[in-house]
């Protein structure tokens, strides 16, 4: 094996740098080559393809976004694609793929290497979404980043006795709203994996502010509802001078935290030396505090994602 190829795909996540410069040093280290493919699937298809020299890598590792850039390209399911890929890998004379991105980004890396072209998906977004690994690259910058919002908004709440409604990302899943609401002591968590109940929340935030705290913090995950939606739902309980925020893509963006540098440099590293043992379909993550690699079919087919729902129980024993 000569060279390798990486491209990131799918919404972008801190840390995507730090995983492409791994990748890259990683594979320099062992005598390879390595090749950048700008805007994801759509590039490998067009051939957007470059050596990634060490000017490129100097410095990305504190940088967020990602520097190969994102793309959705939804006709890369489709099989003329994925050869057209391959033509163009073969080109360039790659040998093995990375892809760093979410699970629809896993599903072409799985394909690639069913028509024999050895590929390896990294989990990046920060919504920890991904099956086969308990965190991906960004999730812990994005909860920092929110987190970060939420003090601010936390100190204009008490200033002002109003309850503050806040809306974080994680698409389906509740893990931003389950890590950001502890860390930030909100009064109440709203995720996607529990029913909620808007009457005990209405009811707590007035035990509040008859025991003397007249401010208040929800956090919800988008996948339940917007925030606005929910503000409207609480005030038919109470006048709690609410306020609705939405964080959005602010929590996307920024350096990275040293975890999710340290985990992308691990994870990098871990798919060079895979596929340098001539592995390929496999879905890199960590479990238990150690990097594990599973079969990209069995871990999208037949295991999910699960919130650590045991949080919640948690806020409820510190927030009662
Ligand atoms: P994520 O990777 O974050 O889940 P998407 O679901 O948008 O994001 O997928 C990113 C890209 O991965 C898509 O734009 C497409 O190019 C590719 N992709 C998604 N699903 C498939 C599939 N079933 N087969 C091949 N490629 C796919």
């Amino acid at each position: 094996m000569k060279r390798i190829g990486i491209l990131t795909s799918g919404g972008d996540s801190q840390g995507m740098n730090a995983a492409i410069r791994a990748v890259a040093r990683s594979a320099n280290s062992a005598g390879l080559e390595a090749y950048g493919i700008n805007y994801g699937y759509k590039g490998l298809v067009e051939g957007n393809i470059e050596l990634l020299d060490l000017d490129r890598l100097d410095g990305i590792i504190k940088r967020g976004g990602t520097i190969l850039y994102s793309a959705r390209f939804p006709e890369f399911a489709e099989r003329k694609y994925q050869l057209l890929g391959i033509e163009q890998l073969k080109k360039f004379g790659i040998d093995a793929l990375v892809v760093i991105g979410g699970d629809g980004s896993y599903h072409g890396a799985e394909r690639l290497t069913q028509l024999g072209f050895n590929s390896i998906g990294i989990p990046g977004t920060i919504d920890n979404d991904i099956p086969g690994t308990d965190f991906t690259i960004g999730f812990d910058s994005s909860v920092n980043v929110a987190v970060d919002a939420i003090d601010k908004i936390n100190d204009t709440a008490t200033s002002h006795q109003r309850t503050f409604i806040v809306e974080v990302m994680g698409r389906g899943a509740g893990d931003i709203a389950l890590w950001a609401g502890i860390a930030t002591g909100a009064d109440a968590i709203v995720v996607p994996e529990r029913q909620y109940d808007i009457e005990g929340i209405a009811k707590k935030l007035t035990t509040n502010r008859e025991n003397g705290k007249d401010h208040g913090l929800i956090v919800i995950a988008e996948g339940v509802m917007s925030a606005q939606k929910l503000k409207e739902e609480l005030d038919k309980y109470g006048d709690f001078d609410s306020r609705a925020v939405t964080l959005a893509h602010v929590q996307r963006g920024g350096q990275p935290t040293a975890k999710d540098r340290v985990f992308a440099t691990q994870l990098g590293d871990y798919a060079v030396r895979l596929l340098l043992e001539g592995k390929g379909g496999l879905a890199l993550g960590m479990h238990n505090n150690e990097l594990i690699a599973t079969e990209i079919i069995d871990t999208l087919e037949n295991h999910k994602h699960y919130a650590d729902l045991s949080l919640l129980d948690l806020n409820d024993r510190v927030r009662f």
